[in-house]
């Protein structure tokens, strides 16, 4: 294990919430997730440059906002680490980030379209989300937030909304629980395919702001429950 200085059960769980993003179709080989550290300020956690479908206790690290280590390890990050470190640096209520590559969301991004919620478990869309675009930021590049200064673009565009769609490569979820970012990260995906699949069939009534907000506060009281169903699927780590 790294010399983290974190609590080993929070260690547990962001092992967990990188084998359930992958096994619920929101991270492949890329992608990742982080979550603040419990005692150290400034400071979270996140795997090293690993598959989050193989990420296992051993991976994790710790990192400030500048994205350098914090704990001694021979190991590799992330080249996009900058995405979290820079999300913690400007939204003090969020407690832990993903970020995908995740496929129904990239055409909203692409076109520049609003994910709203379709349905009662995306209720959390329903005080928006934003969109990036790098090329507005730094002209032509890889398309990675592989800088602090990318970074700090891409946490100005996500502002105070939970999804930030990065055009031409995915989107970025935060939470206030490391629960709460994995349970938004895979309904923000689900509602992206059925977003597009009612636009075909005619308008689209989307629930309005009463109803998203008394839904979304509904499911924060009901995510341990997926939580646990998830837990189960991915099996010990
Ligand atoms: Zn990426």
């Amino acid at each position: 294990m790294h010399n983290t200085g974190a609590n080993p059960e929070l260690i547990d769980r962001l092992v967990l919430a990188n084998r359930i993003l992958y096994d619920q179709g929101v991270v492949d080989g890329l992608g990742h997730v982080s979550v603040r550290h419990d005692s150290q300020p400034g400071v979270f956690l996140l795997s090293c440059n690993r598959a989050p479908g193989m990420v296992v206790r051993d991976d994790i690290l710790s990192y400030d906002y500048d994205g350098n280590t914090v704990c001694e390890t021979s190991e590799r990050s992330y080249l996009e680490r900058f995405i979290h470190a820079e999300i913690y640096r400007a939204r003090p209520d969020v407690m832990s980030v993903v970020h995908s590559h995740s496929p129904s969301v990239i055409p909203f991004a692409a076109t520049r379209t609003a994910l709203r919620p379709i349905y009662h478990m995306a209720g959390f869309l329903g005080c928006g989300c934003s969109h990036f675009d790098i090329r507005l930021a730094a002209g032509n590049t890889d398309m990675l937030i592989s800088s602090s200064q990318l970074g700090k673009s891409l946490a100005e565009s996500l502002g105070n909304s939970a999804v930030v769609l990065m055009r031409g490569h995915g989107s970025t979820t935060v939470g206030t629980s490391l629960e709460q970012a994995v349970f938004r990260a895979i309904y923000a995906e689900t509602n992206a395919k059925l977003q597009a699949q009612a636009k075909n069939l005619g308008e689209v009534e989307y629930l309005n702001d009463e109803e998203a907000k008394l839904a979304s506060d509904t499911n924060d009281g009901q995510i341990l429950r997926s939580w646990n169903f998830w837990k189960m699927r991915v099996g010990p780590i």
